[in-house]
């Protein structure tokens, strides 16, 4: 028999996030702060529940999604004691290694299971059930959320143990915005240089310069249709959350005294940009500032 599920945080994330689970057969009890959150959650059949304790009470397992550390925390602070003993809580949500660490000392200490498992793949990932998982913690616990995160996702991945599944996201996000400015640069310097932005693409999509952030997410409008630039940089993955994943990645790779020079310089460079654009823009559009501040 499939578990009774609680799904804490039914924002851009969680509410298609939960509904794929509603899909997929399961009983979901839903909760959020935001009534209209909640309102639309019971639209894809979550059932609500008027606080976050009593959408824990009965269930097996417990699922969050929600925006940072600080919020994981105190929300289990607030539902541990309210759920029943060796209950399963997965987080989804993108937190600090050192606080997903501490939400599964929690989790232990009050009597229940835990796991980390965020995502990347964005909303079109949680819409279409297509996300990639990063989980970390044991392997029963693993094991025994692994068909709910195929409901959700289309790659789960064990990547070892408490905090594994955040240290792999946000390491895979430091090469991400790391690598979405060179290639910006690069395409900045060749169009100084009269190259076009096509013949570069052309050149660098098929050879040593390949890359993600060039051959699916091309920061100039043309040679990838579907990416981005082509709709004025409307997201995608916004600019505010590429700054958030790096400031986690810079703040991880100070306390471990890593010398990260690229990523904490493009954890700079994301924490301006966001600041000025926030989620409005894709992480892409970082290109434009770097075009500015080329003067061309
Ligand atoms: P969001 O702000 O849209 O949703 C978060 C939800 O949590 C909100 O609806 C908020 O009301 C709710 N919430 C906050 N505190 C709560 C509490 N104590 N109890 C109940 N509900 C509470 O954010 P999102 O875009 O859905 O992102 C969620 C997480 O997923 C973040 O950690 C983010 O970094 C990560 N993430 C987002 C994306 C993306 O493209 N949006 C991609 C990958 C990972």
């Amino acid at each position: 028999m499939s578990p009774t599920l609680a799904f804490i945080g039914l924002g851009h994330m969680g509410a298609p996030m939960a509904a794929n689970l509603v899909k997929a057969g399961h009983r979901v009890r839903g909760h959020d702060l935001v009534p209209a959150a909640l309102d639309d959650a019971a639209q894809a059949g979550v059932e609500p529940a008027a606080s976050a304790a009593d959408a824990v009470a009965d269930a097996e397992v417990v699922i969050t999604m929600l925006p940072a550390g600080r919020h994981v925390l105190e929300l289990y602070d607030t539902v541990l004691p309210a759920a029943r003993p060796g209950t399963l809580f997965v987080d989804c949500s993108t937190i600090d290694v050192a606080d997903a660490r501490t939400a599964h000392e929690r989790a232990v200490a009050a009597g229940m299971r835990s796991l980390d498992a965020p995502v990347s793949g964005g909303v079109v990932g949680a819409e279409a059930a297509t996300l990639t998982f990063m989980a970390g913690g044991g392997e029963p616990e693993f094991t025994e959320a692994r068909p709910l995160l195929e409901a959700m996702g289309s790659r789960v991945v064990h990547c070892g143990g408490e905090g594994a599944g955040q240290a792999a996201k946000i390491c895979n996000n430091m090469i991400l915005g790391i690598s979405m400015i060179a290639v910006s640069e690069a395409f900045v310097l060749g169009e100084s240089l009269g190259l076009s932005a096509q013949a570069l693409y052309d050149v660098a999509s098929t050879a040593s310069g390949q890359c993600w952030a060039l051959s699916v997410n091309c920061p100039v409008p043309g040679p990838v249709p579907t990416s981005p630039a082509n709709r004025d940089y409307r997201p995608g993955f916004a600019a505010s959350l590429m700054a958030k994943d790096l400031g986690l990645a810079a703040d991880a790779a100070r306390a471990g005294g890593v010398h990260t020079e690229l990523g904490l310089r493009a954890a700079e460079l994301y924490a301006d940009y966001a600041e000025r654009v926030g989620a409005t823009e894709d992480f892409s559009g970082i290109v434009r500032t770097i075009r500015e501040q080329s003067g061309e």
